[in-house]
C-alpha cells in the first residue's frame, strides 16, 4: 500500500485546480500587460481570480498581491513593515519561537540590520498567549508576526485576539496563514489582520504561486523590482495558469470545508489513538487547538531519520519535523520551543493528512508502526540504557 501522509509539506492538485489550469495553459497564455485583445482577456481572467481570492478572505481585490508562494509573501510582509518602521524609529518586531523559516530567517536578516526582535514563548502546547503579545508591545514596535497554524505540530493560534490587541495598540499585524487556509475561519477585517500570507500548494493548488493580502493603506516595499505588475509592488509577468488554479483550488476547499475537516479529523483522531498505544510515545502540540490533519509524535529512544526510511520501505511517506529542516541534523526549532529535550526532539514523526487519504490507509499505518518502532528500539543503545534503568525515561 502507498500512503501519502505528508500533506503539510505539499498537497496533490485538486480536480478543480487542474480543470481550471489545463485549458488556461493552451488558451490564456498571453501577457496581461499587453494592450491587444487577447492580452486584455488574460488581464480580465487575472482580475477575476484576484476578486475571488479576496472574497474568500474578506478582503478587497486591491488588497491582494500575487507572489511566488508563501515564502515570498512572508518576506515581503515583514520587510515592508520593517522599512516603514525604520523611517519612524520603530525598529522592534514581535514574533514567536515556532515560526516558519521564511519568517525566522527574514527576521534574523533584519536583526543584522539593527532591528530588535522579541521571540515569544509558545509553551508546552505550542500556543502563543495573547497577554504575552500585549506585554511585549513597545512604543517602537512596528510589527507583530504570528503564524495562524504551525506547520509541524499543527497548533492553532488565537489570531483574532492578537489582531484585536494589535489594532488597539496601532501595531501592524501579519500572519503566515499558509497551513491554516482551507481549514479555519479567515476574515481579515473581523480578525484585524493587516497582512496575511498564503500558498496554493498547501490547499491542492499548484506550486510556485501564493499571495500576500495587505490592508488598503499599507505601503508595501518591493522584494522583486522591475515592471509595474501588481500595482508596482511585485514585478514579473503574472503566472496566469497558476493564479487561476490557485483561485479554483481555494474556492473548492472552502466549498467543502466542513465535510473535509470532519473526515480529516476523524482519521487524525484514529491515527493518534492507534499510535499512542505504543509505549513511551508522546503527542506533540495542543490536544484540541490543532489542524484537522496534523499529527506529530515523539518516540523515546528512536532516531527520526531511520524511522522515516523504514516507513518509506513500507510505502508510507511521512516526515520528521518540517520538509525544510529534513536533511539537516539539527532537531526541530518548534519541538525545542515546546520544551522537548534535544534527544527526544530527534525522534519525531509528523504525519499530516488530507481529504484524499482514507481510513484504510490510517489502519495500515497503525498496523505497521509498532513493529518498526520495536525493531529500532531493539537496536538502540539509548533504549537499552533506559530498559536497564541506567537512564530515566523522558516520555512516560
Ligand atoms: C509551506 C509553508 C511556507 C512556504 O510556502 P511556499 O509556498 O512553499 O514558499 C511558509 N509558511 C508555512 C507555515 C508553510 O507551511
Amino acid at each position: 500500500m502507498n500512503v501519502y501522509f505528508d500533506n503539510a509539506a505539499t498537497t496533490a492538485m485538486s480536480r478543480a485546480a487542474l480543470d481550471e489550469m489545463i485549458p488556461t495553459l493552451t488558451e490564456t497564455w498571453q501577457n496581461p500587460s499587453s494592450l491587444h485583445t487577447p492580452g486584455q482577456l488574460a488581464k480580465e481572467k487575472l482580475e477575476e481570480a484576484r476578486a475571488q481570492i479576496a472574497e474568500c478572505l474578506g478582503a478587497l481585490p486591491g488588497e491582494i498581491y500575487f507572489t511566488s508562494g508563501g515564502s515570498e509573501a512572508d518576506n515581503q510582509a515583514i520587510v515592508s513593515a520593517a522599512r516603514w518602521g525604520a523611517k519612524r524609529d520603530k525598529k522592534h518586531i514581535i514574533s514567536t519561537k515556532m515560526e516558519h523559516h521564511a519568517v525566522l530567517h527574514t527576521l534574523q536578516k533584519l536583526e543584522k540590520e539593527g532591528f530588535e526582535v522579541t521571540y515569544l514563548d509558545v509553551y508546552e502546547d505550542g500556543i502563543v498567549h495573547t497577554e504575552d503579545v500585549e506585554a511585549a508591545i513597545r512604543p517602537d514596535t512596528c510589527l507583530v508576526t504570528v503564524m495562524y497554524a504551525n506547520n509541524e505540530i499543527g497548533s492553532i493560534q488565537p489570531i483574532a485576539e492578537i489582531g484585536a490587541v494589535c489594532s488597539e495598540k496601532k501595531v501592524f499585524f501579519h500572519t503566515d496563514a499558509v497551513q491554516a487556509v482551507g481549514h479555519v475561519d479567515i476574515d481579515v477585517r473581523k480578525q484585524n489582520i493587516d497582512m496575511l500570507s498564503l500558498s496554493a500548494h498547501k490547499f491542492h493548488g499548484p506550486k510556485g504561486i501564493g499571495c500576500l493580502y495587505a490592508r488598503k493603506g499599507i505601503l508595501l516595499s518591493n522584494i522583486i523590482e522591475g515592471g509595474a505588475q501588481e500595482r508596482g509592488k511585485r514585478a514579473g509577468t503574472e503566472n496566469i495558469p497558476a493564479i487561476l488554479g490557485m483561485a479554483a483550488a481555494l474556492k473548492d476547499v472552502l466549498a467543502h470545508r466542513e465535510e473535509n475537516n470532519a473526515k480529516i479529523s476523524a482519521m487524525r483522531d484514529r491515527l493518534i489513538e492507534g499510535v499512542m498505544q505504543i509505549p513511551h510515545t508522546k503527542l506533540n502540540g495542543h490536544a484540541v487547538k490543532r489542524l484537522p490533519g496534523n499529527t506529530n509524535f515523539c518516540f523515546e529512544g528512536i532516531e527520526g531519520e531511520s524511522l522515516l526510511l523504514l516507513l518509506d520501505m513500507k510505502g508510507i511517506a511521512a516526515s520528521s519535523g518540517s520538509a525544510c529542516t529534513s536533511g539537516s541534523l539539527d532537531p526541530s526549532h518548534v519541538l525545542l520551543a515546546i520544551g522537548l529535550p534535544h534527544e527526544v526532539a530527534h525522534g519525531s514523526l509528523r504525519m499530516t493528512l488530507s481529504e484524499y487519504n482514507t481510513m484504510e490507509e490510517v489502519e495500515y499505518v497503525i498496523s505497521q508502526l509498532p513493529g518498526i518502532i520495536e525493531y529500532l528500539r531493539d537496536m538502540s543503545p539509548v533504549w537499552e540504557a533506559l530498559q536497564k534503568g541506567e537512564k530515566q525515561y523522558v516520555i512516560q
